[in-house]
């Protein structure tokens, strides 16, 4: 295809906003783009080579000014490229106003002498094979290298393309074309379904495979697309979300420890173990203790989902920060592993090896390397699976299995103890969607606010608790400005909820002892309490709420502390519970 005809699809493009019109174009460009469409596909996104290439273009903003410059002429100099591009805004719009080629002594570079208007002869293939090139060149001088390449290509081309190869090699093709409309043009030029192409793109990463082997091969060839190890996938994402939305909507939940570090997919042939960062980086030489870990415990071929933790010498996971400095390390990397461990955390199987037991049912078996891809298995099994591969279970993200808040809320607070980030709730039915960032994960979102509350009843617990008051009923002050009551009647106070959570042991003993002289009256196992002590409470949102006579309810409400500093008559007010409730819609 001649680079000048895709420029023309560009800008049709760039000039429809209705998103069905915008599909229909690209279909059409598809269609014409014959041999160069895997290139094309990419090309229309502002990609150059495919997310998971190893090859990268790295072309700074300077370097494309210089070549434009070059372009341009000696009256023209990288700085007025910069000064007009503060101008307009848009590198696309300077390299189009800028009077191209026609440089002298150009015929090494094809120069063809073009007026800057008009098509120019350059071809998509020769744009990809020079950036190709451009990427390639590598140490002393490459920078002088890649300037005089793109220079040789700027001097070939007319304004139009000129304003999308500028574009396009800053990665700011900017024409309103997503992944989803790749998607869907493919679909639509080659007649394909379009969870097919869907699927195919989550397995492969590359819309330019994917659109080549629709029209080839049609739906058979890219439902026969599969995972493979060595090409990293893209990373299922998660939404903040509660334990209340969690269980709502699953009734059951995988919950797991949020581990404070970066994401790591491993992938493991059997001969080389190959380590990829959330942005698909290969990071397999800054970790090599990771590598010689999965080399002598996990069973291939594996590519797996996890979280890499740098971790002090007892064990305790260190922040955020030193995890980074770690994978960002390219030299002197052994003398770096001496000072901050690195463990891995797994916490997801995409693909392993087919068990025994399964050989003969699997239609997903991948002929390559013997197995089969797990992205549309439900977590649990995929968890199951992880578990069957990595012999050292510490390695393995523990997962708890619950529809009890309290068990989550137990689970969270040991999270936390050990000094971990909070919990990751899953749905433990769901498939693995690479680079959604769906509803089937959630990040438990911390407790915004908390509330000062009135501890004005409770009951006793059971079993190993029964000595214990164990759940406290919960008051706010009914309004403003009224002070607490000496008498210790409880009208003044509305109940709101009970609290039954983060309480230790030992704080049962503590807070039973505490609350015992203000009994009032016992019914069964529940106590009348009289106001006196003041609990500080998390919890995961408000909801009007008929239980109780505040007309409010707290959902997921956890014990923070006792406010010893506060009488009832300092607790929060009824007003304060009405404004945090409204503030959350
Ligand atoms: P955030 O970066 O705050 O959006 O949180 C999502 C990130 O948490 C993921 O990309 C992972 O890097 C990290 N993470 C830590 N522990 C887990 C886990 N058990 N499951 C999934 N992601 C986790």
């Amino acid at each position: 295809m001649n680079f000048g005809s895709f420029a023309a699809h560009a800008a049709d493009v760039e000039a429809e906003s209705a998103d069905l019109d915008v599909v229909a174009l690209v279909t059409d460009l598809f269609l014409e783009a014959d041999d160069d469409l895997a290139v094309v596909a990419r090309f229309v996104q502002g990609r150059v080579f495919p997310a998971h290439a190893e090859t990268k273009l790295d072309i700074g903003p300077r370097l494309c000014y210089e070549a434009l410059a070059r372009a341009a002429g000696t009256n023209v100099t990288a700085d007025d490229v910069e000064g007009r591009l503060a101008e307009t805004g848009d590198v696309g719009e300077v390299a189009a106003s800028l009077d191209l080629g026609g440089q002298a002594g150009l015929a090494a570079f094809g120069n063809n002498g073009n007026d800057g208007s008009g098509a120019s002869g350059l071809s998509v293939r020769a744009v990809y094979e020079k950036l190709t090139a451009l990427a390639n060149a590598t140490g002393d001088g490459s920078q002088d290298e890649k300037v005089t390449l793109l220079f040789g290509l700027f001097n070939q081309c007319s304004s139009e393309e000129a304003r999308y190869l500028a574009r396009l090699v800053l990665g700011e093709m900017r024409i309103g074309v997503g992944e989803g409309t790749v998607r869907d043009a493919i679909a639509e030029a080659f007649d394909v379904p379009v969870e097919a192409v869907e699927r195919a793109l989550q397995v492969s990463n590359d819309y330019g495979l994917v659109a080549a082997t629709a029209r080839e091969e049609g739906v058979e060839g890219i439902d026969a697309m599969h995972l493979e190890v060595g090409r990293p996938v893209q990373a299922m994402l998660a939404q903040a979300g509660t334990v209340t939305s969690a269980l709502d909507d699953w009734g059951e939940a995988a919950v797991e420890t949020k581990f404070d570090g970066a994401r790591v997919q491993v992938h493991w042939d059997g001969e080389d173990v190959a380590l990829y960062s959330r942005n698909m980086e290969d990071v397999t030489a800054a970790l090599p203790e990771l590598v010689e870990f999965v080399e002598n415990n996990v069973e291939p071929p594996v590519i797996l989902d996890g979280e890499a933790v740098a971790v002090a010498d007892d064990g305790t996971p260190l922040p955020f920060q030193e995890i980074l400095t770690r994978f960002r390390r390219k030299h002197d990397v052994e003398a770096m592993r001496e000072e901050v461990a690195v463990e891995l955390n797994a916490f997801d199987c995409l693909h392993a090896g087919v068990p025994t037991s399964h050989e003969d049912s699997s239609a997903r078996q991948t002929p390559a390397d013997g197995g089969e891809d797990l992205l549309d298995e439900p977590f649990r099994e995929r968890h199951a699976r992880l578990e069957s591969v990595v012999d050292d279970e510490s390695a393995v993200s523990d997962v708890l299995f619950s529809e009890d808040p309290d068990e989550i809320a137990a689970f969270d607070e040991r999270a936390l103890e050990s000094g971990h980030e909070g919990i990751m709730l899953k749905d433990p039915d769901a498939a693995y969607t690479p680079g959604n960032r769906g509803k089937n994960w959630l990040k438990r979102k911390p407790d915004v606010e908390t509330l000062d509350l009135v501890v004005t009843g409770a009951e006793w617990g059971e079993g190993r608790r029964a000595s214990f008051l164990g759940t406290f009923l919960l008051s706010a002050r009914a309004a403003d400005g009224e002070t607490g009551d000496a008498s210790g009647s409880t009208e003044r106070f509305k109940t709101i909820g009970k609290v039954a959570t983060g309480i230790t042991d030992e704080e049962l003993a503590e807070l039973t002892e505490l609350l015992e002289p203000y009994v009032r009256t016992e019914d069964g196992q529940e106590v009348d309490i009289e106001p006196a002590v003041v609990f500080e409470v998390g919890y995961e949102e408000i909801q009007a709420s008929p239980t109780y006579s505040s007309g409010y309810a707290l959902r997921f409400p956890r014990f923070v502390t006792v406010r010893e500093d506060k009488e009832p008559g300092d607790a929060d007010t009824l007003n304060r519970v009405e404004r945090l409730a409204d503030s959350q819609r």
